[in-house]
């Protein structure tokens, strides 16, 4: 540090300028307005002596409007092409974003993904970052600029083509660049209020969550709350980013993301997901290797297999069941048809009606029997568990998918989460 700028001055200089991330999602630049309304609050956070570094979606339903379009002119794929696509989306919004907050007389400047040095894998449609460069967003900040950048976007280095991260993404473009930034913390403003004990169009009385551990957070938004992108909050834990979720409509404090909670509750909150379809492989020879030829060419697919059962053997076969996420279900059975028939399996059948029901807490590394209560629950009011499956911190259950408001709601009140609703 050069002597003359005097220790004590950078000191107090440095201390009361944080470096935010703040990401915009498409519901809070849907329009005009929201834009503007988007600029004056990174404005405000600006002016207040922060640098400040905005990831924006597309607008609104910008991406499924032009995921349908690309439809309408091809029924074939065409994944470079199509994140070419894509990406556009998040072009018109960093502009915008910029426009209006120049206009607050607040220097402002739009970076593509590509721009910003995120380099990620040539995967399309599904690109993972292997490296944040930022280095024109460093210029940017130093010349006292807002830097804004488009979400959900990248540069694979090798072939210069720009990629898409999955739908999502602008969570984890926010998230990685607050670590390659070191940022003090990354706020995401979507259109609730926060991360809550369960989907608040199920239960009335679902309440906010003040704060939760990054491996809940993980858990919540792999099972279903879709409030957060899975990939964003492992990036969190990585690099240790503190993540504010909070509303972009008014200023009111969100839910916290971070490593440590005050509170080690037993059940912090349940999450569902409709969207997920049961693949069944029946009568399968049981024999050493045979799931290991199922799974693999699933693995090779990029095939996101989630639960899987095997029931227990008779006359020499089995049925093994999985779950996949909906997008992949049909290259899934496609697959696991081909296998059925080279292993000399009964058949493939497939479930679409089926909802998984996840409840999360990181007290239950200690307090055992959350378990048994939440089969209990389910069974008294006549819900059928079709599979199971656990991790040290989350318990999940299939059941029909016409019963799974009823299971969420019941497991609220059952496992005391109602209770902290009041409080
Ligand atoms: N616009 C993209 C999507 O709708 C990325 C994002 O919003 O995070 O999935
Ligand atoms: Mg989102």
């Amino acid at each position: 540090m050069p002597e003359e700028f005097g220790r004590g001055y950078l000191y107090l200089h440095f201390r009361s300028m944080a470096l935010v991330v703040q990401k915009f999602g498409g519901t809070s630049v849907a329009d005009a307005d929201r834009i503007r309304n988007v600029a004056r609050r990174i404005v405000g956070t600006a002016q207040a002596g922060n640098g400040v570094v905005a990831v924006v979606s597309a607008m609104g339903r910008g991406t499924d409007e032009l995921v349908a379009l690309a439809r309408e002119v091809s029924d074939r794929s065409h994944p470079r092409e199509l994140d070419m696509l894509l990406t556009a989306g998040e072009r018109v919004t960093m502009a915008l974003v910029a426009m209006a907050i120049q206009d607050l007389g607040v220097e402002a400047t739009s970076l593509t993904g590509s721009q910003a040095g995120i380099l990620t894998t040539g995967r399309h449609g599904q690109a993972e970052i292997l490296e944040i460069k930022a280095d024109r967003v460093r210029e940017g900040l130093a010349e006292g600029k807002v830097v804004i950048v488009a979400g959900f976007q990248g540069v694979d280095p090798s072939s210069k083509d720009v990629t898409t991260l999955g739908r999502g993404g602008s969570d984890a473009t926010a998230v990685a660049l607050a670590a390659a930034l070191s940022a003090d913390r990354c706020e995401i403003y979507t259109d609730v209020d926060g991360v809550y004990t369960a989907d608040p169009r199920l239960v009335d009385v679902a309440a906010r969550i003040q704060e939760l551990s990054y491996e809940e957070m993980l858990e919540l938004a792999s099972a279903g709350a879709g409030v957060l992108m899975p990939r964003s909050v492992e990036f969190g834990r990585r690099f240790s980013i503190p993540i504010h979720v909070r509303s972009s409509f008014h200023d009111g404090v969100g839910t916290w993301v971070k490593e440590e909670t005050m509170e080690q509750a037993i059940v912090r909150g349940i999450a569902h997901d409709v969207s997920a379809a049961k693949v069944t492989v029946y009568r399968v020879p049981d024999t050493p290797g045979v799931a290991a030829t199922v799974f693999e060419p699933l693995a090779v697919a990029g095939v996101n297999v989630d639960m899987i059962v095997q029931n227990v053997s008779h006359d020499g076969t089995t049925d093994i069941s999985f779950t996949v996420p909906e997008e992949s279900l049909d290259s899934a059975t496609a697959i696991a048809k081909e296998v059925a028939h080279k292993i000399g399996a009964g058949g493939v059948t497939v479930d679409t009606e089926i909802a998984k029901v996840t409840v999360v807490g990181i007290g239950m590394k200690t307090e055992s029997g959350v378990a048994a209560r939440m089969f209990r629950i389910l069974a008294d009011h006549g819900i059928n568990i079709e599979m199971i499956s656990t991790s040290p911190i989350r318990i999940s259950c299939v059941v029909r998918g016409d019963k799974v408001g009823e299971a969420v709601k019941a497991l609220h009140t059952g496992l005391g989460l109602d209770r902290e609703a009041d409080s």
